[in-house]
């Protein structure tokens, strides 16, 4: 039988040392963890998600601030949001739930937060200090999934790992990650030749195209590790029920492989998870506390 990484029972786990990290500090500190979400607009989805961070937050102890802009705001007044939670001294993280309405300029308010409040690990500084393999908040999801396979002793030193997606968010930073611990690394995108081949190679293989049910048992080899990071919400074709699934067949591909992560309850939770994680890594820095968290950030 194969192996489900079970990311919501690792999240809990992780969680349940994160309380007893606030905790244990919270008499130095005179304060609790702060982590500051700017919402702007009404998409649905982003909702769902701040809310789910709101609660993550309150399970363990961190104070969340949530800032839900109109999407009629200017560039200009977010800008000037995001200057004055740089400097507030009761948030240790900030981050911009997106995706945001398309007349803003993410790229531009992402490099406008504090690289050490940058809890999505998305800002210029903290990207080149994964390039470089230096500590700083690592993005995620994707720390959520080495996360997720360290703790099932899943070798990614000398592995065969193909990475399916180039996202600035997702495939980017964990192709990164894993070459930083020593991984041979394929990064596959849309325009690749040959998907399935390559796959075939992989030890390890990720999937983080947003295609629901693109990998199915002809891309993986047997025995190998799949990691399905898509998340999709189908519709029955009466419409009267929606499923979720992601880019994998999950039920093709089960029998073959040594281990699978789940959707739901696979790589999302851990993504909430190291948004904890980040924003009390943060605080700990703040208040020169020592770091009990450096080997939850690859
Ligand atoms: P994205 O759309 O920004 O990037 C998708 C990437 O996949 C691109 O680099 C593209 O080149 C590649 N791609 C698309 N179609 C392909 C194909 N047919 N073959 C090979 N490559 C292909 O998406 P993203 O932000 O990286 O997210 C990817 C998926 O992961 C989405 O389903 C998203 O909802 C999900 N996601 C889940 C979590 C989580 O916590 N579970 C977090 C982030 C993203």
């Amino acid at each position: 039988m194969s192996l489900k990484l079970d990311g919501k029972k690792l999240s809990l786990e992780i969680e349940e040392k994160l309380k007893k990290d606030i905790e244990s500090n919270i008499n130095l500190t005179k304060r609790p963890p702060g982590l500051a979400v700017i919402r702007i607009g009404e998409d649905p989805a982003s909702g769902v998600y701040v809310k789910n961070k709101e609660r993550a937050c309150s399970r363990v102890g961190i104070k969340s601030f949530i800032y839900h802009l109109k999407d009629t705001v200017e560039q200009k007044e977010v800008e000037q949001l995001i200057n004055k939670l740089n400097t507030a001294d009761d948030i240790d993280g900030m981050l911009l739930q997106l995706p945001i309405p398309m007349k803003f300029d993410e790229q531009r308010l992402i490099s406008k937060i504090n690289p050490d409040k940058d809890v999505d690990g998305l800002n210029e500084q903290n990207i080149g200090k994964l390039v470089k393999n230096e500590p700083a908040m690592r993005s995620c999801t994707p720390a959520g999934i080495v996360n997720l396979l360290r703790s099932q002793n899943i070798k990614i030193e000398g592995k065969k790992i193909v990475v399916i997606g180039r996202s600035l968010l997702v495939g980017k930073p964990l192709s990164l990650m894993l070459l930083n611990l020593n991984g041979t690394v394929t990064m596959t995108h849309s325009k690749t030749i040959n998907l399935n081949k390559i796959c075939q190679e992989a030890d390890i293989l990720i999937a983080a195209a947003g295609k629901p049910n693109l990998i199915d048992s002809s891309f993986v080899k047997e025995g190998a590790v799949i990691v399905d990071v898509g998340i999709h919400r189908l519709t029955s074709s009466d419409k009267s029920k929606t499923r979720l699934c992601g880019d994998v067949l999950l039920e093709d591909v089960i029998t073959k492989v040594f281990a699978y992560t789940p959707v739901p309850g696979g790589v999302g939770p851990m993504t909430v998870t190291m948004l904890l994680v980040n924003t009390i890594f943060s605080w700990q820095k703040k208040f020169v506390l020592s770091s009990t968290l450096e080997n939850l950030l690859p």
